[in-house]
């Protein structure tokens, strides 16, 4: 049996969001920019983050393979479903949910310079640097978190938790029940 201890409150969230969004205009500055969310863990970060920014935005999505243990370890990360906007001249924000190996982070970097983006930052709520296998740099960082499963706020476990406010570590029970 797993439990859910909270790890990082609504108003630790919120305030975050808040702070991440203002130092992402301080840095365009009014000039337009591309919000891609990566699915589906970021849909619940990123639908915050952009109504906290005062820039002129587009949002598209892009889904990689699903998380695969054996495809992780390769290195190998698999574009699902890309954008249907064009991101040719454009400044791209990737907004990621966690950034753990940072192996989609690097692929996701790469795959926007090849498409000819003018600019790729990437803004991650959460920040696992002990597991991080690749030397990726993540522009904005919400927390920096331990190695723990963390659910909540967009990310889940089997699809379930993304509804929850708040972030949870998954927790085996120890009592037995
Ligand atoms: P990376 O390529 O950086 O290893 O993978 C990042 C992806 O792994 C995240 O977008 C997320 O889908 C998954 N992931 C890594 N750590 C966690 C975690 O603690 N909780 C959840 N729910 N997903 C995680």
């Amino acid at each position: 049996m797993t439990t859910l201890k909270l790890a990082i409150s609504e108003s630790q969230i919120q305030e975050c969001v808040g702070r991440l969004a203002q130092l992402i205009q301080a840095d365009y500055q009014d000039q337009p920019l591309l919000v891609v969310g990566v699915l589906h863990g970021s849909f619940v970060f990123l639908s915050d983050l952009i109504r906290h920014m005062h820039l002129p935005i587009q949002v598209d999505f892009i889904r990689l393979s699903s998380y695969d243990e054996s495809a992780k370890s390769s290195g190998a990360v698999r574009l699902h479903h890309g954008v249907r906007t064009s991101v040719v001249g454009k400044n791209v924000l990737v907004v990621e949910d966690i950034v753990d190996t940072g192996l989609t982070a690097q692929f996701l970097r790469g795959y926007f310079e090849d498409q000819g983006a003018a600019t790729v930052r990437i803004c991650s709520l959460l920040d696992k640097p002990v597991r991080r296998r690749t030397s990726v740099t993540v522009d904005y960082v919400g927390f920096e978190v331990p190695d723990q499963f963390l659910v909540g706020y967009g990310l889940d476990y089997n699809q379930q938790y993304r509804e929850l406010r708040a972030l949870y570590s998954l927790e085996a029970r120890t009592d037995g029940s």
